[in-house]
C-alpha cells in the first residue's frame, strides 16, 4: 500500500495551480538552489493562479493513478540516475 499523498489546493476554487512564496539558498555541494526551511502556507504567502489572488491552501488526499505508478516503475527501471 502506498502511503497517502496530499495535494495542495486553493481553498477558494479548489485548483491545484497554487504557489507558495519561499526562500531558496544556494547549495554549493549540489550546485542547485534548494528551498530553505519550508514556510508554513498562510494567506500572506499563498497564491492561486486560477483566482489570480492570494488564498489559503488546503490539503486533500491524493491517490496515484495506475498510469502514474506504471510510469514511475518504468522510470525507475530505465533511469538509473539519482533523482534530483
Ligand atoms: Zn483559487
Amino acid at each position: 500500500m502506498p502511503a497517502t499523498k496530499y495535494n495542495k489546493v486553493c481553498s477558494q476554487c479548489g485548483s491545484d495551480d497554487v504557489f507558495l512564496d519561499a526562500s531558496a539558498k544556494w547549495d554549493i555541494h549540489t550546485q542547485q538552489w534548494v528551498l530553505d526551511e519550508v514556510t508554513e502556507p498562510t494567506s500572506e504567502n499563498s497564491f492561486c493562479n486560477e483566482c489570480s489572488d492570494s488564498t489559503t491552501l488546503h490539503d486533500v488526499a491524493w491517490q496515484d493513478t495506475p498510469a502514474d505508478l506504471l510510469h514511475a516503475a518504468l522510470d525507475a527501471h530505465f533511469n538509473k540516475k539519482d533523482s534530483v
